[in-house]
């Protein structure tokens, strides 16, 4: 930005440039139903704050989804956060807890992983699984848009992770809106994808939006980790670093053809996903012999029936 604000002024300017993102890129429509995907970290709550102050202009409705993955001495600070504020703001947050989801906890399932050597990583399945309980409980909710916190911080060092890891698929896929819409997939947004994370905590510094300072115990096994300290050290020896890495990030997607419409629904459990069986029922049966059953199962039924078809 390259300005000095006063508090009255930042807040102005942090309000209009959200307030702008949405109308420009048309992220919220008139009746749109949005559900905030809400961690209780100072950007979740910074969106589900401004989507709620804003619904009234955007002729939206707006609720939250958060999930709790049952990680122990941190989960439950982050949704005691959320709870006041949705109570402060009247606005009404469903919950979806991985134990209810998928039979185990974040922490059981990283034990399993450790189990198994820890050739997967604590973050690779809590995003699987996180997505997946998102979109399914947004879809079942009636949301038309699921609208996420990510700001250009988290867009930045993801680009430059599937960069690293030359993972194309996940370049196209990270814009400020899903460009895939198929059967079953609530269409995502992300209204503070112009935002830094610098902008978002002084934001929620002056209007008091309170999110204590714990971290998940799993972060130390993350790329992003190294990434983000990176990347911050650049920006602090060349300023601008990041607008520059996102404005290349955009002309990358231009580039890109436009993915194929329609996902196909996962064979096990009947969500959308990209292949016939999802990620997460993958990852699942992975961590649970029972489940790897039932998914084994189900995939030779499928395959028998697939069989006997063409030989009609
Ligand atoms: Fe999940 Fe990793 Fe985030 Fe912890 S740091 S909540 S494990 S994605």
């Amino acid at each position: 930005m390259g300005e000095y604000l006063c508090r009255e002024h930042f807040i102005e300017y942090f309000e209009r440039r959200v307030y702008e993102t949405i109308r420009h890129f048309q992220l919220i429509e008139e009746g749109d139903r949005v559900a905030v995907a809400v961690s209780g970290g100072k950007d979740s709550l910074t969106t589900l704050y401004l989507l709620t102050k804003f619904s009234k202009e955007l002729k939206s409705e707006v609720f939250g989804v958060a999930v709790d993955e049952g990680i122990a001495g941190y989960r439950e600070y982050k949704l005691q956060a959320l709870s006041k504020l949705a109570n402060d703001l009247g606005v009404k947050i469903f919950i979806g807890r991985f134990k209810d989801y998928f039979d185990m906890t974040l922490d059981e399932a990283v034990e399993r992983l450790r189990g198994k050597g820890m050739k997967i990583k604590p973050c690779s399945v809590c995003g699987v699984f996180r997505r997946f309980i998102m979109n399914k409980m947004a879809r079942e909710l009636g949301a038309t848009k699921l609208a996420t916190g990510h700001n250009l911080d988290d867009e930045v060092q993801v680009f430059v992770m599937n960069a690293l890891k030359a993972h194309i698929e996940g370049v196209e896929r990270e814009g400020i809106n899903s460009r895939t819409t198929g059967e079953g997939l609530v269409p995502r947004i992300k209204p503070l994808y112009l935002i830094t994370e610098k902008e978002v905590l002084t934001y929620t510094l002056l209007k008091g939006i309170h999110t204590p300072f714990v971290e998940c115990p799993y972060i130390v096994y993350a790329l992003r980790h190294p990434i983000r300290h990176w990347i911050n050290h650049v920006e602090d020896e060349t300023p601008s670093f990041k607008y520059k890495v996102l404005a290349l990030k955009e002309l990358t997607r231009k580039l890109l053809p436009k993915p194929l419409e329609g996902a196909q629904r996962c064979l096990v459990c009947g969500e959308p996903s990209s292949r016939p069986v999802c990620k997460a029922c993958l990852f699942r049966a992975y961590l649970d012999k029972d489940f790897e059953h039932r998914l084994i199962q189900k995939i030779s039924l499928y395959e028998a029936s697939k069989r006997l078809k063409s030989d009609f």
